[in-house]
C-alpha cells in the first residue's frame, strides 16, 4: 500500500500522515463520525454514503446549530450518537427526532471531541467550518483515527501538530478538498518525482476584475460563485482569494513543502481540480466536473475508485478550458500565506482569525470587501511588531511527550494557546475597523 502514498519522509514529498492500516483498508462496512454533517460538505457525503449503503455505518453526526437538518439526517441514518453546539440546539434536536429513537446527545467543543474520538467509527470526516473545526480534527488523529480531512483550518492553525499527533498515533489523513485530493490523486506512486503543486484557483464571481471595480461590491454578489455551491464563509474566501491563500498552507503541511514550490493557477472553468509538475517538467492534471462528491468518494472509498453520482467530465462539451496568472493587486489577499508561512510565530492563526472576523464583518455591512484582505493584512503586522522574537520560530513546538495521556495534555495545552491568539486576533480585527469607521 505504500505505493499509493504520497511518499512519505522523501526529499520531494512528506507526506503528513502513515497510510491508513491494511485492517481499515479491508474492513467493511466502514464506520463513520461527521463532524459537521449538515454543510455542503456533510450533505454530499451522505450522498455518498447512502449510495453505497452496504460499505458504510453511520456512528455519528453532528453540526451547530441546523437543529432541524441534522434531526432529518439523524432519522434516516440512526446513528447510536449526536453533537450539536450547546444546550439550547440540544433541546431543539431531541423534541425532533422520532419517537423510539434516543441516541446519545452530545454538546459543546468536547462533545464534538467525544464524536470525532467513538471508538466503533474508524473513520472521521472533519467538515466543520472554520477553526471551530480544530478540536474535532486534534480528538480524531489523538484517536489514531483515518480523517478524510475537509476542515482546511485545521492545517493552517495547526499543521505540524497534527503531523506530530499522526506520527506518534499513527492516524491517516486523507484530502478532501478538491485542489488537495487532486495532488494526492497525482501524486501516486510519483511522490517522490514532484517537483511543484499547481493549485487551481476558480478566482469565484470576481475573476478578471481590477481592484477598482472590487470597491463597492457587495456579500449578496461575493456570496455569487459561479462554479460551486458553498457555504457563506467559503464564498466570500473564494472571492477574495483568501481561500487559495488557506489552500497554500494547507498544501504546505499535507505535503511537507515549502510554499516555493507551490504555484497557484487562475482557470475559471474549474474542471482541472490541480496539477502535479514533475522534474521532468510534465505536468499530470486530476480533472471532473465541479462536484464535491468526487474527492468524497475518492476519500471515503479509498482506495478503490467507483462511481460517486457527479457526473462524468465529456470534455468535448466543456468547451474551452483557460489558465491565467493571478491579479495580486486586485487580490492581496492571496499574497498573505507566504508572509504567514515565512514569518511562523502564529502568523497563520492570525491570518485565518483576522481573516473569519473580517468576513462576518462584511457579511453584516460594515466593512467593505477590500477592507477584509486589508484589516487581515494589519491584523498580521500589528502581531508581528508585538512579538518580533516570536518570528522565525514555530508557533508549537515539537511534541515531547512519552506516553498517550501526556501527548493528550500536551495536545490540549498548544490547542488552548491557538484558541488563545486566536481570539486576540478576532478582536484585533474589531477594534481596527472601529477605529475605521470612527475617523
Ligand atoms: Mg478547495
Amino acid at each position: 500500500m505504500a505505493d499509493l502514498w504520497p511518499g512519505l519522509d522523501g526529499p520531494k514529498i512528506s507526506y503528513i500522515s502513515p497510510p491508513p492500516s491494511e485492517s481499515w483498508r479491508r474492513m467493511w462496512p466502514r464506520s463513520i463520525a461527521i463532524l459537521g454533517s449538515t454543510g455542503s460538505i456533510g450533505r454530499s457525503a451522505l450522498a455518498v454514503i447512502e449510495k453505497y449503503a452496504d460499505r458504510f455505518e453511520v456512528a455519528g453526526l453532528s453540526c451547530a446549530r441546523n437543529a432541524a437538518c441534522l434531526a432529518e439526517q439523524a432519522a434516516r441514518f440512526r446513528p447510536p450518537c449526536l453533537a450539536v453546539l450547546d444546550a439550547a440546539a440540544a433541546w431543539k434536536l431531541r423534541d425532533l427526532l422520532p419517537q423510539g429513537y434516543r441516541p446519545r446527545i452530545l454538546e459543546g467543543a468536547e462533545g464534538y471531541a467525544e464524536l470525532a474520538s467513538l471508538p466503533q467509527a474508524g473513520t472521521v470526516l472533519s467538515a466543520q467550518s472554520g477553526a471551530a473545526g480544530l478540536a474535532g480534527t486534534l480528538a480524531a488523529a489523538l484517536a489514531g483515527k483515518v480523517i478524510c480531512l475537509a476542515n482546511k483550518e485545521s492545517l493552517v492553525l495547526a499543521g505540524d501538530l497534527v503531523r506530530g499527533i499522526c506520527r506518534r498515533t499513527q492516524a491517516a489523513v486523507l484530502p478532501v478538498d478538491s485542489e488537495h485530493n487532486a495532488i494526492f490523486q497525482c501524486l501516486t506512486g510519483r511522490g517522490q518525482e514532484a517537483a511543484n503543486l499547481l493549485l487551481t484557483a476558480s478566482g469565484g464571481p470576481f475573476f478578471g476584475k481590477n481592484r477598482a471595480n472590487l470597491a463597492d461590491v457587495t456579500a449578496e454578489q461575493a456570496m455569487r460563485h459561479p462554479t460551486w455551491r458553498m457555504g457563506a464563509k467559503i464564498s466570500i474566501d473564494s472571492a477574495t482569494l483568501m481561500n487559495k491563500s488557506l489552500e497554500i498552507v494547507e498544501a504546505c503541511h499535507l505535503y511537507g513543502v515549502p510554499s516555493s514550490r507551490i504555484r497557484v493557477l487562475m482557470h475559471p472553468q474549474s474542471v482541472v481540480h490541480s496539477l502535479v509538475e514533475f522534474d521532468d517538467g510534465s505536468l499530470l492534471a486530476q480533472m471532473g466536473a465541479p462536484d464535491m462528491r468526487s474527492a468524497l468518494a475518492n476519500c471515503l472509498l479509498w482506495p478503490l475508485n467507483k462511481p460517486s453520482g457527479a457526473p462524468a467530465l465529456d470534455l468535448a462539451r466543456t468547451g474551452q478550458l483557460t489558465f491565467h496568472e493571478a491579479d495580486a493587486d486586485a487580490f492581496p489577499a492571496l499574497a498573505l500565506a507566504r508572509q504567514a508561512l515565512s514569518g511562523r510565530g502564529g502568523l497563520c492563526v492570525v491570518m485565518n482569525a483576522a481573516n473569519e472576523a473580517a468576513v462576518e464583518l462584511f457579511l453584516r455591512g460594515t466593512i467593505g470587501f477590500l477592507d477584509i484582505p486589508r484589516l487581515t493584512g494589519a491584523a498580521m503586522r500589528e502581531h508581528r511588531a508585538a512579538h518580533p522574537h516570536a518570528m522565525g520560530r514555530p508557533f508549537c513546538p515539537p511534541l515531547a511527550a512519552e506516553s498517550l495521556s501526556e501527548l493528550k495534555n500536551e495536545v490540549d495545552a498548544l490547542a488552548a494557546r491557538i484558541t488563545r491568539l486566536d481570539r486576540h486576533s478576532r478582536d484585533m480585527v474589531c477594534q481596527l475597523a472601529k477605529k475605521d469607521g470612527n475617523k
